[in-house]
């Protein structure tokens, strides 16, 4: 499996990793492709499937403005988003890749077709390039959850598709388990040898150093920033007020602890639905769960260590490259159990091998954190990624720790395998109503707000 620690683990913007990341990239992309930039007179971009449906409220649109700009999810300054967005409204000219000056009008240029759908994935985008002398060049590409995208005709993302085959190849826990039984390695080992092939343990575990200390970042800033969230449903961030309560005087609650883990992951979560600065783990949208249980591991577990966080990150990237590979993390394509249950269980396998637990005990706790999120669907309010999702992340953080803990309670025996477990997301997902896939058309999305917000 060619899927990275860092593939999982990406330093980007909210609020979605498939509706934002993936476009972003995949606008950048389709024209960095082209042979002459300098040809190009105008530009089209054409939204399918859930990523017309719910793009506004995912920031599609200002996400292909971005991608188009050139920018990158990883460096953007998310405080200077607002202003590049307003200058291509107010100029009615983008600069493509910030060196080629066109006209652009945002209205006609990003076109959302919600009622259409391509065949591979519902989040599908096609790239229009006008030539000057009057030719067009045209890309599709698919944004298959977790900021992954994949190109027409490309069999893989390009971030993984030109890397040496990891040595240590799994194509299931089963594998994986057998693996570790065989060369007598927990599951991190396997990961780093793995990831070995392509970067040095010190830049592995720089690398994770990194990402650990933008997931703490995005927490601290999401305990202080005050207001209400964008979007219109006025949704007040509630992180601020919690965290003052936790932090008061007055009688503590045995069950305190979940207060904080919580706190923490809707800290993440209404950073991420701000449009702030996010790590996927594995989606945007279930950003919260596995920042808020490492969180959790670093402040209340005794012995806690930079060592443990790191054993932590790479099973719970083991987990969901699992996911990634034999079902899905895309919301639109297998509905929530494939982001916040992902997440859960990649989170409830890390804080298990951090703790001391054996290979069989995480993978029980991975198939326990997803087992009680099968059938989840995906029905944000308005297109947006705050209602349900941000309460979701507390809740599957919750589930993540109480996972981890049934299994190391037990000697790793259990009744339903991670695979089975895995291949019931993807079967539940196919079997899943595309209204509940990522759409805003059916759930909570038109019981609590009726009248439809979708533009299709
Ligand atoms: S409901 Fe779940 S899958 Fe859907 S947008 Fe929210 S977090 Fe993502």
């Amino acid at each position: 499996m060619n899927i990275s620690v860092f593939d999982l683990f990406k330093i980007g913007i909210g609020p979605s990793s498939s509706h934002t990341v993936g476009p972003m990239r995949a606008a950048r992309k389709a024209l960095e492709d082209l042979p002459d930039l300098t040809q190009v007179v105008h530009v089209k971009v054409v939204l399918y499937g859930s990523l017309a449906l719910t793009g506004r409220g995912h920031g599609t649109d200002k996400a292909i403005l971005l991608g188009l700009s050139g920018l990158r999810q990883d460096t953007v300054d998310p405080e200077a988003i607002p202003e590049i967005i307003d200058a291509v409204a107010i100029d009615n000219e983008i600069s493509l890749l910030g060196r080629h000056r066109i006209p652009f009008s945002v209205a006609d240029d990003i076109e959302f077709r919600g009622r259409e759908a391509l065949p591979y994935h519902p989040n599908a985008l096609r790239v229009v390039a006008t030539l000057k002398d009057g030719s067009k060049t045209e890309a599709v590409f698919y944004s298959i959850g977790g900021g992954f995208i994949l190109k027409e005709g490309e069999t893989s993302d390009s971030t993984a598709a030109d890397r040496v085959p990891a040595p240590l190849a799994y194509a299931n826990a089963a594998e994986l388990l057998r693996l570790g039984r065989d060369r007598t390695l927990r599951i991190h080992e396997v990961v780093r040898m793995n990831e070995n092939a392509w970067r040095s343990n010190a830049d592995i575990d720089a690398g994770l150093d990194r990402i650990w200390e933008a997931m703490r970042t995005c927490i601290d800033r999401g305990l202080i920033i005050e207001g209400t969230l964008p979007g219109g449903l006025n949704v007040k961030r509630r992180a601020p007020e919690m965290y003052r309560q936790l932090q008061g005087k007055g009688v503590k609650m045995p069950h305190e602890i979940m207060d904080w883990v919580s706190l923490f992951a809707i800290a993440v979560n209404e950073e991420n639905a701000a449009g702030s600065r996010v790590v996927t783990a594995p989606t945007n949208g279930a950003a919260g769960i596995i920042p808020a249980v490492m969180r959790y591991y670093e402040d209340f577990c005794p012995g806690a260590t930079r060592a443990g966080l790191h054993e932590f990150m790479l099973t719970a990237a083991a987990v969901g490259a699992l996911f990634k590979r034999n079902a899905s993390i895309s919301g639109a394509e297998v509905g929530c159990q494939g982001e916040v249950g992902a997440a859960c269980a990649m989170a409830a396998a890390g804080l298990c091998a951090a703790l001391g637990g054996s290979n069989e005990q995480a993978e029980n706790a991975a198939e326990i954190g997803i087992e009680h999120h099968l059938g989840m669907t995906c029905d944000p309010i308005g297109g947006l990624v705050q209602i349900p999702c941000i309460e979701r992340n507390a809740m599957g953080a919750i589930k993540a720790i109480n996972a981890a803990s049934l299994a190391l309670r037990g000697d790793g025996s259990h009744n339903v395998s991670l695979d089975q477990a895995i291949e019931t997301v993807k079967t539940t997902g196919a079997d899943m109503q595309n209204k509940y896939k990522e759409t805003a058309l059916g759930g909570l999305a038109i019981n609590v707000l009726p009248v439809s917000r979708v533009e299709c």
